[in-house]
């Protein structure tokens, strides 16, 4: 069977063959049909985050993907059921552990899992996957199309459910909301807020300059774009108003710091990106007072649970079509697969995403990889 995979770090995404894999007892053959590509994809491309399985130079890409089952091998799935898988496993050579016992593998530590398609374990760009029955989530068949968004919507699931919990112990009532970032992450999660979680006072940061089709998204979804280059993160309080919610999806370190200053009094920030190592001066005394004095909360969140795609797959249902049509600029097949990692085969600066920027054309939002058609 055809596979994408590359050595990270030393190559770009090819295709590649690979033996069909045989489900073992308690798990599925899925028949891969579209597979997401994320800014995660990028950073294992480059080797800055994620690693190859033991034993192996390169690793199949993917995960966020949407399947088809092909052999339920006596599992409850049935067959030609569309399901999404999840991401994180036990450790090669471990059937278990609390983690995943419990439900909660985005909750391990370090050594406690792996990522399918971005550390320790290929990943779900292939023809063929087989995985555990438990960590496939069924999704209605009018949904499959966009079923690989169910992953990158699930983080976001995660992260609110997060925050909230965050500020459970008192009455809030949150009104406005800053997402940074305008790549994937940032939009589906801007539209999250002002469709399906309804927010009416919505503001979201990039760094375009107009026209662009990542501007024209979050202003039909009737939020504000912020410009980092001319109203930094830390006068945006000023600026426009103190936001009760953050969510950082830049990736870009300083963010972090400055969205303490971005929030109002018993706001909550929730960060996502994944970010190089980088020094840079901060006033940790003002920050770590103005946390203290103003009750706020700067929660980290990474991965997601099965319960998280569930959420998500309610999610999907109820945002537009315009939206995600608008977020997925480009579907491809194998034989234009190049395509789908736009700034992997036009870009190799140093010192990483964040710092170099991104040359991709000025289209590209988000791409995807397509196996079998839906
Ligand atoms: P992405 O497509 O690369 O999007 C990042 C966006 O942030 C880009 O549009 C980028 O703009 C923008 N950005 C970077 N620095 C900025 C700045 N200083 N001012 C304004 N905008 C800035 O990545 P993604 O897939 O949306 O993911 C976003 C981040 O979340 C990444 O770091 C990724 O690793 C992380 N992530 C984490 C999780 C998790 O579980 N925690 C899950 C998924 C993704 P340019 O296009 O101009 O560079
Ligand atoms: C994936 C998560 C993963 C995280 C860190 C994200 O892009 O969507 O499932 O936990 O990267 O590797
Ligand atoms: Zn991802």
């Amino acid at each position: 069977m055809k596979a994408i995979a590359v050595a990270p770090g030393a190559g770009v995404p090819e295709v590649v063959e690979r033996p069909v894999p045989e489900p073992s007892p308690g798990e599925a053959l899925v028949r891969i049909c579209r597979v997401g590509v994320d800014g995660t994809d990028y950073e294992v491309i480059e080797g800055s985050h994620g690693g190859v399985p033991d034993g192996d130079d390169r690793l199949v890409l993917g995960h966020e993907a949407v399947g088809i089952v092909e052999d339920a091998n006596g599992t409850d799935l049935e067959e030609g059921q569309y399901v999404v898988p999840t991401v994180r496993r036990p450790p090669a050579g471990v059937e278990t552990n609390a983690y995943f016992e419990r439900g909660e593998p985005d909750m391990a530590p370090d050594g406690e899992y792996v990522e399918r398609g971005i550390v320790g374990a290929h990943g779900f760009m292939a023809e063929y996957i087989t995985s555990p029955a438990a960590d496939l989530v069924p999704i209605p068949a009018d949904l499959a199309e966009w079923g690989f968004l169910v992953e990158p919507i699930s983080i976001t699931e995660k992260a609110i459910e997060h925050a909230r919990a965050t500020r459970s112990a008192f009455d809030w009532q949150p009104e406005s909301v800053l997402v940074l970032g305008t790549g994937s992450l940032g939009l589906l999660t801007a539209a999250m807020f002002t469709e399906t979680l309804g927010y009416e006072r919505v503001y979201c940061l990039g760094r375009s300059d107009r026209p662009d089709p990542t501007i024209d998204i979050v202003e039909q979804l009737g939020a504000t774009y912020i410009d980092s280059r001319e109203t930094p993160v830390s006068e945006i309080a000023t600026a426009y108003e103190p936001m009760d919610i953050v969510y950082e999806a830049t990736g870009y370190a300083k963010h972090a710091f400055e969205s303490i200053d971005a929030l109002a009094p018993n706001g909550v920030a929730a960060l996502l990106g994944v970010p190089g190592d980088w020094e840079f001066e901060v006033d940790g005394g003002r920050l770590h007072r103005e946390l203290v004095l103003h009750n706020k909360s700067l929660v980290g969140s990474v991965n997601s649970n099965r319960g998280h795609f569930e959420a998500a797959i309610d999610t999907l249902a109820g945002l537009p079509d315009w939206v995600l049509e608008g977020i997925v600029s480009g579907v491809y097949g194998l034989e234009s697969v190049e395509r789908a990692f736009p700034e992997a085969t036009a870009r190799v600066p140093a010192g990483g995403r964040g710092a170099a920027g991104t040359v991709d054309d000025d289209t590209t939002i988000k791409t995807a990889v397509e196996f079998e058609g839906i």
